[in-house]
């Protein structure tokens, strides 16, 4: 049996007590090495196979479940925050499927809410914005064009992963897209780590922001008028003029 497990965004004590219980039952980890935080893996039984991702291809990841499975090992496939979002998930799954060895996923917090909590942020504010926009900048995965970030006309909030590297373009895509060079955003560095940072600043002063701090990677980008939480209307399910059915 495999595991799919998210790993939280960083601080070893937000993985859910679901994953946590998978990994120390585990016989094989397999963890993405570059963002996972190794102290995840102090409970791990012993005579436990730890293999970092971050130095294997595709192919040889599978090659290492696959032996574990015909030994009749449990894997625990361990990648960064939650594995729905960026997660080169769905590959591993369709070999698992020829190879007809089940699976299972277990969630774990994304990066994304571990940067609200950095910045104790509503992302949806009412009548400020009730959408969240999660995307990217084009790298050497693509975006298709019709997703790309200045398609997305809408004022929404905005989270971008895995572009805090490319920030000139983002803000130029973003100021093409709608936003105004003063449109509140904000970097998040390391969100739930020790080591995290998070900086306030505009669409027009990102770059410079992410320079001041040297921050290229790691990031969070947040966009929208919701990072300034200002002339919000408060919350509807909390009004005393409405009944707990709708809460
Ligand atoms: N599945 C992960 C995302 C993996 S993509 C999740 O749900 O969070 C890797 C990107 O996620 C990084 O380039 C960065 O943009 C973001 N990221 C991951 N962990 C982060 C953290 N602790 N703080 C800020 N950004 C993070």
């Amino acid at each position: 049996m495999v595991y799919f497990v998210g790993a939280g965004p960083g601080a070893e004590d937000l993985i859910t007590v679901r994953g946590e219980r998978l990994l120390k039952e585990a016989q094989v980890v397999i963890y993405a090495g570059s963002l996972v935080n190794p102290e995840l893996l102090k409970g791990v039984r012993e005579g436990c196979e730890v293999y970092n991702s971050a130095y294997m291809t595709l192919e040889e990841v599978m090659e290492t479940i696959i032996e574990a499975e015909k030994k009749g090992r449990m894997t625990v496939r361990l990648h960064t925050g939650d594995p729905c979002l960026y997660g080169a998930v769905r590959e591993q799954m369709d070999i698992l499927d020829r190879e007809g060895i089940p699976y299972e996923s277990c969630p774990g917090v994304s990066s994304f809410c571990g940067a609200a909590a950095a910045l104790n942020l509503e992302y949806t504010l009412p009548d400020v914005s009730q959408s969240v926009v999660i995307t990217r900048m084009e790298g050497r995965t693509p975006v298709p064009g019709r997703e790309s970030v200045r398609a997305f006309e809408h004022g929404a909030t905005m989270v971008l992963f895995l572009s805090a590297g490319l920030l000139k373009e983002l803000a130029e895509q973003l100021l093409l897209g709608g936003f105004k060079e003063d449109t509140p955003a904000a970097i998040v560095y390391k969100a739930t780590w020790p080591e995290e940072e998070s900086h306030i600043c505009t669409v027009g002063t990102l770059k410079e922001t992410a320079e001041k701090y040297g921050i290229t990677k790691t990031a969070l980008i947040i966009v929208g008028e919701a990072v300034r939480h200002r002339q919000y209307q408060r919350s509807k399910l909390s009004d005393p003029g409405f009944s707990t059915g709708v809460r």
